[in-house]
């Protein structure tokens, strides 16, 4: 009989390459402790977003934008609305905040010359930290004359404004906290050298108020938050205080205070262990609109809304935009279109899961078009 091999002789898996991200927090981890959750996602987030391209099938996830040219458009009619109840100002920022591969930005300009004055007034302001990504916006804006890259919202010069987001807040950190024990402590990502892996483990002393409504939460029980969105959710609340405009935020979320961990990875389009192939996966987590709203309103800005993403398309008339687009297409065409219609729009697909939030300033002259649903205005 043969002699079974060793352990020792059997041959090696070649050790799984690690990011700078991995390198960076684990070195960190070992220098001072655990890292809290919003740090780790900062770090693995800030290195993923520069490396790559993160959209489309080849990617690791796709967004409305990229399913098809009607959510732009939908968009661009709500945004050239606004305008015109704002008396058509002849300076406008179009901004968007995270623009990916620039194809949302690109649609509303496209659908914009429907509206020649207000093409003709536009000066786009992406913000946008990816080199990767702003050169693939740099591609899909060629021939735009007047397109401006900032790193943070603040370094937009002031004007009328209108402002999308589009899956933006869900990449920023959230912190997260536990109940352990009967008292809640901040979750928190530790390093085993041995391993070389990262595991879940908690600081003791948590200090971000824990709302009243959660205060009976079983052990176990989760609940984040995200100062990173809160904080750019004011700055644009203040903004259209002082300048007048309206911002759009869509994204996928809930209505909170709630318990839960809604902390995902996706790599290929298929969802995978957060802690692993650090700085490599997508990692996101569901935008609390109750938070948003409230601390836009804090800053000084009227919210309207949040709706589902099926209402707002809905009242804006995509359906009937769909019939257009398919009287001009072939057989093939007309099968993508009513595909896209149903992604965008079914509860089963991103019609409900996502919600539209919209700001104005407050006692201004826009009532945005979109957020009086069947349901009513909320
Ligand atoms: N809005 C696009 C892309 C969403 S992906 C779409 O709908 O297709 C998230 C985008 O936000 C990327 O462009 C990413 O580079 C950008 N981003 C992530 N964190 C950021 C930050 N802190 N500041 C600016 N942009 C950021």
């Amino acid at each position: 009989m043969p002699e079974k091999k060793s352990q020792k002789t059997l041959p090696k898996t070649p050790p799984k390459k690690r990011s700078e991200a991995h390198a960076r927090l684990a070195a960190r981890i070992a220098d001072a402790g655990p890292v809290s959750v919003a740090d780790f996602i900062a770090e693995a987030c800030a290195h993923y977003y520069a490396t790559r391209d993160p959209l489309g099938a080849a990617g690791d996830f796709t967004t409305a934008p990229e399913i098809s040219q009607m959510f732009g458009e939908m968009i661009a009619a709500c945004l050239a609305d606004a305008w015109m109840q704002a008396g058509g100002p002849p300076e406008v920022r179009l901004i968007e905040l995270g623009p990916g591969r620039g194809t949302l930005s690109a649609d509303i300009l496209r659908t914009f010359h429907n509206w020649p004055v207000l093409a003709g007034a536009v000066h786009l302001h992406l913000v946008e930290t990816s080199p990767a990504l702003r050169a693939r916006q740099a591609a899909a804006l060629a021939g735009h004359d007047n397109v401006f890259w900032h790193d943070r919202i603040e370094d937009v010069p002031p004007g009328f404004s209108l402002i999308v987001a589009n899956e933006f807040f869900d990449a920023l950190p959230v912190r997260q906290f536990e109940k352990k024990d009967g008292a809640w402590r901040e979750r928190a990502v530790g390093h085993d050298a041995e391993k070389d892996a990262f595991f879940f483990t908690t600081l003791p002393a948590p200090d971000a108020d824990i709302p009243a409504a959660l205060a009976d939460e079983d052990d176990g029980a989760i609940y984040e938050t995200s100062p990173a969105s809160i904080a750019v959710m004011k700055t644009l609340a203040a903004r259209l205080a002082a300048q007048d405009g309206l911002a759009l935020v869509i994204d996928y979320g809930y209505e909170g205070p709630a318990a839960g961990d809604t902390l995902q990875s996706l790599r290929h389009h298929t969802f995978t262990n957060v802690l692993e192939d650090v700085g490599e996966q997508d990692v996101t987590a569901h935008v609390d609109f109750t938070a948003l709203k409230a601390a836009a309103e804090s800053a000084g800005a009227a919210a309207h809304g949040p709706v589902t993403q099926h209402g707002f398309l809905g009242v804006l008339g995509i359906a009937a935009r769909a019939q257009a687009l398919a009287l001009k297409a072939t057989p093939k065409q007309r099968r993508d279109i009513e595909l896209a219609l149903y992604r965008l729009t079914a509860p089963s697909e991103m019609g409900t899961l996502f919600r539209v939030l919209g700001l104005t300033a407050r006692d201004g002259k826009i009532h945005p078009a979109g957020f009086a649903t069947a349901e009513g205005e909320t």
